[in-house]
């Protein structure tokens, strides 16, 4: 057992003056039992605590860090913007090129909007789409996490779902009335909403991949089936590629898909670490946004000069090289070793990968949407996860999250880890 004393009297000190001592309620590793440990170092692939403990992480910052911690060209560019001002309150020209960014990597942009996180990305989306179609309800899904405003905390994913209160305290029924919530995967709910709400649904929200409940993938032709009845029916198609964008390939998910949503929402990796946040569509669509049109959003350290130039520096990078390839072998090297060491351990895993995301669900049962996740074996998870946290190996504390690979993990940490999983499994079958 490795030593966490001085996370322990850190964690110890930050409950007396922090609501259960975290700035956001997974890191508190309640879903798992124990207590976090405090980082105070992050580079390439690996994060060190406060007790000088090393791990591979597969966190990542739960989803900015693609390039690995601490990438020299980005801390590089945080400098040298750092110098000339950390905040000008008037347009910068950095904006602009992360806009350019934006819109040629994602062919349904047309324009963009940039704000400070993807809850605020989310909620913005939703406030334009109500205002540009002129209709008050939104379809959303079960599992799906689109951040923490009032009318999306309903059935949520993410912390929401990990602790059980998908529906917060402290959101007055009103404020959600007008959110109808369905099951993911399945049409037949996409088609009663509409039937049931003819000409008052302003549109559907979708992680297209939904990595807030772990992970699991839409059925062949589910995406389809949304923008096609989104289109009929007069709704825009919004896709919350908040963690998915940048990340399964340089046009997102809707890329890898070949879907064309209306409005996408972005944050995470477009800020290389900084706070960001984005969504963006069809220019006639965005220009209904103040100053040009009728539906109000704004923001004080929006298009901040230091997490313009984070983003762009990480967005360069990632385009430059060949990583969504590297990403998809790494994958599929987690992939083939973790489905062995859980056979040889004879213990019934469902592993679900895309890309650089992954998620290993305790359950025989295939998994495809919420329901299907909430079979996982979630005690067995939480001795998985502190036996891979003894074996250096950190993953996010929670069965509801998705787990991340980044262009700095290398293929002796990716053996590594499958090494330290097939150990820890075998202390998990009976
Ligand atoms: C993380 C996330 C959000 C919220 O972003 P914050 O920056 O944490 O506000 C919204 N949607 C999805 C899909 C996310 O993964």
């Amino acid at each position: 057992m490795i030593s966490r004393a001085k996370s322990e009297q850190l964690f110890a000190e930050a409950l007396k003056y922090i609501p259960g001592g975290v700035n956001s309620p997974v890191r508190a590793f309640r879903a798992v039992g124990g207590q976090p440990f405090f980082a105070t170092q992050a580079r390439g692939a690996r994060v060190v605590d406060a007790d000088g403990n090393e791990y591979i992480d597969y966190v990542g910052t739960w989803g900015p860090a693609i390039l690995g911690h601490a990438h020299p060209k980005i801390i590089q560019a945080i400098q040298r913007a750092a110098e000339s001002g950390t905040s000008f309150g008037i347009p910068n020209p950095h904006e602009v090129t992360m806009a350019k960014l934006i819109c040629a990597a994602v062919p349904s942009v047309q324009k963009v909007r940039l704000c400070n996180s993807g809850t605020e990305a989310t909620m913005s989306a939703i406030r334009l789409a109500r205002g540009f179609t002129k209709r008050e309800k939104i379809v959303k899904f079960e599992g799906c996490y689109h951040g923490h405003a009032d009318s999306l905390l309903v059935k949520a994913g993410s912390g929401a779902l990990t602790f059980g209160h998908p529906d917060s305290a402290g959101v007055p029924a009103a404020f959600t009335q007008h959110t109808i919530v369905v099951p993911f995967n399945d049409e037949a709910a996409v088609r009663a909403a509409f039937a049931a709400n003819a000409g008052h649904i302003a549109g559907i929200i979708v992680e297209p991949v939904p990595g807030n409940a772990g992970l699991y993938l839409p059925k062949p032709g589910y995406l389809e089936f949304l923008r096609q009845m989104t289109r009929a029916e007069g709704a825009l198609l919004i896709f919350d590629e908040v963690m998915t964008g940048f990340r399964l390939a340089r046009g997102g998910a809707q890329e890898r898909f070949g879907i064309t949503p209306d409005l996408s929402c972005f944050g995470k990796i477009i800020g290389g670490g900084l706070p960001v946040g984005a969504f963006g569509g069809r220019a006639e669509i965005m220009d209904y946004l103040a100053p040009l049109g009728p539906v109000y959003q704004a923001g004080t350290l929006s298009g901040n000069p230091l997490a313009m130039v984070a983003g762009i520096t990480a967005l360069e990078e990632l385009f430059a090289g060949n990583a969504y390839e590297a990403l998809e072998k790494l994958g599929a090297q987690l992939e083939t070793g973790m489905k062995e060491a859980a056979k040889a351990a004879g213990v019934p895993v469902q592993f679900k990968r895309i890309g650089s995301m992954f998620c290993g669900y305790f359950t025989d049962k295939p998994v495809d949407n919420l329901a299907d996740a909430m079979h996982s074996d979630r005690d067995r998870f939480a001795k998985f996860f502190h036996g891979m946290l003894n074996e250096g190996v950190y993953l996010a504390p929670s069965q509801f999250e998705a787990g991340f690979i980044s262009t700095a993990h290398t293929v002796a940490d990716i053996e590594r880890t499958i090494k330290a999983a097939g150990k820890v499994m075998k202390t998990l079958s009976v």
